[in-house]
């Protein structure tokens, strides 16, 4: 490798934004790519890109890479394609615990409002924080941390709870300074009393102008291939669409694939989404226009079990879905570039694995061994709650 480092030893925690064509993910290569990373992660990165055939154009301190960037020639060999099986995706760096618990992020409540059309079951919102101070920053599929004010039932203050992100880096406004969430109320019957959950409560009933404990970003699980042609298969169930709203905003929303000349995504996304009833959809308007504009890239199925019946004549629930659906969905994930992300209440599970084992069956496939492997390959993400 011929690139010097040396001029760019100045502190490790500033921030550099490298441009590299010809990276291989998949069996692909993409175009160019741009990656922000602190100096500390410099040499982490060079090998991730040495590993995948890419080469480098640029380095540039991060606060100057809006100016055009001049290129500077650094010849990596290209290696070997890596397996598509077996070897995992290397993602670019994804920031971890910036702000812990000990001393979180204060964050101040921009909008909050009901994401459920009349007549739905429940309370979930759509909150927006602002971050501009402070350097709170995350990339999609990540999660927050929210400590809520008080104390619980020994006196002590409240411990932090997690909630996906739902924005993309660039957050609501594309101004890479808000952070989203997807929050559904807790609430349950308990010796003939309601009970609201403590966190997802504070927040529901947060007004705009609060300040807020936030900490992180966490999570490593639901990061997105940055190949531009993988293919996405996303399975929610309620607020489990949140990571999905990110990818599903990176991948079609205009502002945001201008934000992104490193990511025109090309392959395809197939949503499978479990509600109860037709209100509780969750960010309908936004789903129905990547489907007007992008109908060879985006696929979009519901599953909505008090309203909808199974082939047995029960309620439809999204592992039904998948079951009707699981010789595409097998057709698919025999293609390297297919990931499947899994989001939601952790009962969702069981019933996912029945119906991907029966699919799996069908052709001949052992579910049971080809999970791990999917997983080991990064290809098979799960985040249940
Ligand atoms: C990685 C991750 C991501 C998450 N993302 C989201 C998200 O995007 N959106 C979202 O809304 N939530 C999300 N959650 C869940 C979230 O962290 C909280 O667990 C949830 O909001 C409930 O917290 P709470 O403080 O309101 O409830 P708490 O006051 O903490 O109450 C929860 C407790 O109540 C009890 N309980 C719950 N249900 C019942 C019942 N039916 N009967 C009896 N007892 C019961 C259990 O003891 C449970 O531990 C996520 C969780 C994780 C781990």
């Amino acid at each position: 490798m011929r690139i010097s480092t040396a001029a760019l030893r100045q502190s490790d925690a500033r921030m550099f934004t490298l441009v590299v064509e010809g990276l291989k993910a998949a069996g692909t290569r993409t175009a160019e790519r741009c990656f922000t990373i602190p100096f500390s992660q410099m040499q982490a990165t060079l090998r991730m890109i040495n590993q995948q055939g890419g080469r480098l154009l640029s380095v540039t301190p991060a606060d100057q890479a809006s100016a055009a960037p001049t290129p500077e020639p650094a010849s990596i060999a290209a290696n070997a394609a890596p397996s598509p099986v077996t070897t995992p995706v290397k993602h670019e760096a994804v920031p971890v615990n910036l702000y812990k618990p000990k001393d979180p992020y204060i964050g101040t409540v921009l909008g909050n409002y009901s994401l459920l059309a009349e007549g739905a079951i429940g309370r979930v919102n759509h909150i927006t924080f602002d971050l501009s101070e402070g350097n709170l920053h995350y990339v999609e599929g990540q999660s927050i941390g929210i400590i809520p004010d008080g104390v619980d039932s020994n006196g002590k203050p409240n411990k932090l709870r997690l909630y996906s992100i739902a924005s993309t880096r660039h957050g609501d406004n594309l101004e890479a300074k808000t952070v989203s969430l997807c929050v559904r109320q807790l609430q349950y019957e308990k010796d003939g009393e309601t009970i609201n959950g403590v966190c997802s409560t504070f927040l529901c009933d947060i007004e705009p102008g609060a300040k807020v404990k936030i900490t992180g970003p966490v999570g490593k699980e639901m990061l997105l291939p940055p190949d531009e042609d993988a293919n996405v298969i996303m399975l929610a169930t309620g607020t489990g669409i949140a990571p999905m709203r990110a990818y599903l905003r990176r991948m079609f929303d205009p502002g945001e694939r201008a934000k992104n000349p490193g990511y025109q995504f090309r392959g395809k996304a197939w949503l499978i989404m479990g509600v109860p009833t037709t209100p509780n959809l969750l960010y309908e308007e936004d789903l129905q226009s990547y489907l007007s504009e992008f109908p060879d890239n985006f696929r979009y199925t519901k599953a909505i079990s008090r309203e909808q019946q199974n082939p047995s004549g029960g309620r439809m629930y999204i592992q039904d879905r998948v079951a009707e659906h699981g010789d595409e969905i097998f057709t698919m994930i025999e293609d390297p570039k297919t990931h499947v992300y899994m989001c939601g209440l952790r009962g969702m599970e069981p019933g996912i694995d029945e119906a991907m084992s029966k699919a799996a069956e069908s052709k001949g496939l052992n579910w049971s061994e080809l999970r791990p492997q999917l997983k080991k390959a990064d290809r098979w993400h799960v985040e249940t709650y």
